[in-house]
């Protein structure tokens, strides 16, 4: 068995704020004297039973992290630290995903806040070697003009490489807002170049997922898992090359699936799915990237060479460069020809 470590792949679904070290929310919230709800530092602050996971703790326990991220410097230090973990993980290409709006107030503005995003998205690539890109995402529970703004913001900054914009999102609880509504917002960032990566199919299942295929037009999914309800949805997906950025800690975390074995994540890979692991909010969900690595080989029984495709799927469907997809394509090759060292 490799060192999944040292598998090179593309991470595509990090929030901003839950991509936050535990250490550094203790920090911040010591600076500004928050009271941080004692689960946050906890080890892993959902582990509570099944039936009390779901979105509304994690919600609560998500608005508190972001009320202590306050300056320039908190977001500055957000991105360097996940860049780092990322490195360290393996990741050579983040597309990480950030709504302006909650930081704007505290920097002049939302324009602002994604400059600033984007510029220590650049420095933290250079110093830590993991190409950092931005997905700019919209809430459903905000106003679809308010998506609007955002994606002729993004528009601005399109572009394929470190500290440029990527792809437009949609968050927050999927069963919040009109899905049509957020249409025209998609249309613009398309227009822009921008991936359509929104949420759907975690909380919600297949109805729901058509919902969002008819109305944004993805590329990824953000989590689809539950796409997999439906063979025809999925089967038009596959063939629509539609990616899935399935993230297994988050469905347990939600309560999706009571145990990360019940991650439907064989069936979709079977389906022909492309599957994007993704770790979603480590802040909250108690583990990073590497993590949803290793859950695929020790719950699903991935080998090595079923590991690397998964690694290959997310190179693919980032929005890398092609030299620096063809670059990381050819390190997973190599890390699968190297011996095996338990063989
Ligand atoms: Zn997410």
């Amino acid at each position: 068995m490799r060192d999944l470590a040292k598998l090179p792949k593309a991470h595509l679904h990090l929030h901003f704020t839950g991509s936050m070290r535990v250490a550094t929310l203790r920090d911040l919230a010591a600076q500004y004297e928050v009271r941080l709800p004692s689960a946050l530092t906890d080890d892993d602050p959902l582990r509570v039973p099944a039936d009390e996971r779901g979105w509304f703790r994690f919600q609560r326990l998500y608005d508190a992290a972001r009320a202590c991220v306050r300056s320039e410097a908190d977001m500055r230090r957000l991105v360097d630290e996940a860049a780092q973990d990322d490195a360290a993980e393996g990741s050579g290409r983040l597309e990480i995903q950030v709504d302006p709006t909650s930081y704007a107030p505290f920097v002049g503005g939302i324009t602002p806040a994604v400059e600033i995003v984007l510029d220590a998205a650049r420095t933290a690539s250079a110093a830590h070697g993991t190409e950092v890109a931005v997905v700019v995402a919209a809430s459903r529970t905000r106003h679809p003009l308010d998506a609007r703004t955002l994606a002729r913001l993004a528009a601005r900054y399109a572009g394929e490489g470190p500290g440029e914009v990527v792809g437009f999102g949609l968050s927050n609880d999927e069963r919040r807002g009109d899905t049509d509504e957020f249409a025209a917002a998609f249309r613009i960032a398309r227009r822009a170049g921008l991936a359509s990566v929104p949420h759907g199919g975690e909380l919600l299942g297949p109805a729901h997922v058509r919902q969002v295929v008819d109305a944004l037009a993805p590329d990824r999914l953000g989590h689809g898992v539950r796409a997999g309800e439906d063979p025809a949805l999925l089967g038009a997906l596959v063939d629509g090359g539609v990616a899935l950025e399935v993230c297994p800690a988050s469905n347990v975390g939600l309560g999706v699936y009571p145990d990360v074995a019940d991650v439907p994540l064989r069936a979709l890979v079977d389906a022909g799915a492309q599957v994007a692991l993704g770790a979603d909010d480590p802040l909250l969900f108690g583990s990073r990237l590497g993590a949803q690595y290793r859950a695929a080989r020790d719950a699903h029984g991935f080998t090595d060479a079923e590991l690397a495709d998964l690694a290959r799927a997310s190179v693919r469907a980032s929005r890398a460069s092609d030299d620096t997809r063809a670059r990381l394509l050819a390190d997973v090759d190599a890390w699968l020809a190297a011996p095996d060292p338990d063989a």
